[in-house]
């Protein structure tokens, strides 16, 4: 049975001595950034079967750099709200180890969260395709170059991860160790349905960790009867009156 009961779900984190976060759209929509699947987001606008798989890139790099420009131009207005801020927090009194987040945004960064592991990559980095060379975007600014060249003469790509790509070992490395090591598994602001993201919390409570699923409709993981409590509510509500209690009783 999934429990809603939050005092409990706030003395497990208390009690945890790792707790790990799988973050997702959800915890940006508040900072107005729509998930990109909603309507208004930026699938609502663009084709998504045009521009968001790696085949779109090595057909015509130029668009997608068209397209990418406008997306940065989204991010770069983005603030962290008191949600993201609550997360650094938790981070910096001790009660959250890292944050694994789907989002590409760098909003938990810019809150101040140190420990993050961006899962499907990047807006800040820009990478060859052919010779593996990473760029920071100031080094080749996508708003100075119609499409950022590499050194070796290739098109860069941005950072993030297209469909048809894979994810990078050293993220899915760290990812799963962590999800195995945790003692408190928290899914915040996603649905938990897009793999293999998705099957970190299951790694996770297979090697004996509680789930806490912190949305405003329950993820795949609470559906599928995974999740040891399920607190429903508003991202920055919920974050911002656990990081109060967990302050209240140091
Ligand atoms: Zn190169």
């Amino acid at each position: 049975m999934v429990s809603e009961n939050y005092n409990e779900a706030i003395e497990l984190i208390r009690k945890s001595k790792y707790t790990i976060a799988l973050t997702g759209a959800g915890v940006s929509v508040e900072s107005g950034l729509p998930d990109f699947r909603s309507p208004d987001g930026i699938w609502s606008k663009y084709d998504i079967s045009k521009y968001a798989y790696l085949a779109n890139f090595y057909e015509d790099p130029k668009r997608i750099w068209d397209f990418v420009r406008e997306l940065y131009s989204s991010y770069s207005d983005a603030k962290p709200n008191i949600g993201h801020i609550s997360l650094a927090k938790m981070e910096e009194m001790g009660f959250l180890k890292c944050i694994i987040t789907q989002n590409i945004d760098n909003l938990h960064q810019k809150a101040g969260s140190r420990c993050v592991i961006e899962f499907h990559g990047n807006i800040t980095h820009l990478r060859c395709l052919k010779c593996g060379k990473v760029y920071k975007r100031e080094e080749r600014d996508p708003f100075k170059w119609e499409v950022p060249i590499c050194d070796c003469g290739n098109p860069l790509k941005p950072d993030f991860i297209f469909f048809g790509e894979g994810i990078f070992e050293d993220v899915l490395n760290r990812s799963f160790e962590m999800a195995k090591k945790c003692e408190v598994f928290l899914i915040i602001g996603t649905s938990a349905e897009v793999q293999p993201a998705s099957m970190l919390p299951l790694v996770a409570k297979e090697s004996g960790a509680r789930l806490i699923d912190i949305n405003l409709k329950p993820s795949r993981i609470t559906l599928d009867g995974y999740s040891d409590y399920f607190l429903r509510g508003k991202f920055t509500e919920i974050m911002s009156k656990m990081v109060k209690d967990l302050e209240g009783e140091k």
